[in-house]
């Protein structure tokens, strides 16, 4: 019933007035003002992280784009993947030149809980994914999706659990689809649509590098507010400011 749920929320895009995820404005689903809120580029920094691969979220999870994430996520509002998609297009070509990465990328979504998945009809990371894939690809930017990490059922929903529970309900969790992982040597980027304690993205990229994957990038639309670091692609060493080392609970 997948194409069904498809069809029938194309169906009621087409049906109802248009507003604006982030602000409510008549006549657009993203409008110029409320993009500026995702066309940022910061390097997010947790204690679950290290220093590498680097990590970055393009805008902060509150105000418009946290309003437009979960319309998009939880709200099924799918005709949002289209600008979504594009901001992850234009960080993760700043990202490459950041960094001089190659051309080409091979995207991981997050992983998302089957069940999760299904209500949404369908892994919401993926589809932005394939989207922005495409994009890339038409502009001589040769990239590809592998849906190669799913989270085990289970794991419960990480909304409401601090750090701690986090990881602890993460741990061993995150899993592989074998048969489904990029080419070795591929140049990866996890994309993910929040990044919060960064539990999800460490498990992930502990995956990734135990079957030899390692990821060279994490990019997600939004991280919740914490002292990252605003990236200014014209500085001479693409830094902005500068934040104190990250707070390590109860450390
Ligand atoms: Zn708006």
């Amino acid at each position: 019933m997948h194409w069904l749920a498809e069809g029938l929320s194309g169906l009621v895009d087409l049906l109802l007035p248009l507003h604006c995820a982030g602000c409510r404005r008549a006549g657009t689903a993203w409008c110029a003002d409320c993009a500026r809120e995702l066309g940022g580029l910061h390097r997010v920094a947790r204690p679950l992280l290290g220093p590498q691969p680097p990590v970055y979220a393009l805008g902060r999870y509150r105000g418009a784009a946290r309003r437009a994430v979960l319309a998009y996520k939880e709200a099924g509002q799918r005709h949002l993947a289209a600008p979504l998609a594009e901001h992850l297009v234009t960080g993760l070509r700043v990202i490459t030149a950041l960094h001089g990465f190659d051309r080409s990328w091979w995207l991981v979504p997050a992983p998302s809980r089957a069940i999760a998945a299904r209500r949404r009809g369908g892994a919401h990371m993926t589809r932005i994914a394939h989207r922005a894939a495409a994009a890339l690809t038409a502009s001589g930017w040769p990239t590809a999706v592998a849906d190669c990490l799913v989270t085990a059922s289970t794991a419960a929903d990480q909304a409401g659990l601090d750090t701690v529970e986090r990881v602890a309900n993460l741990s061993g969790r995150v899993l592989a689809r074998t048969g489904r992982f990029p080419p070795r040597g591929a140049q990866i980027v996890l994309v993910d649509d929040v990044i919060t304690t960064a539990a999800t993205a460490a498990s992930s990229l502990a995956v990734l590098a135990a079957v030899g994957s390692g990821a060279a990038a994490v990019l997600s639309l939004t991280a919740t507010a914490d002292c990252d670091e605003r990236v200014d692609p014209d500085a001479p060493n693409g830094r902005g400011n500068s934040c104190p080392p990250p707070h390590v609970p109860g450390g």
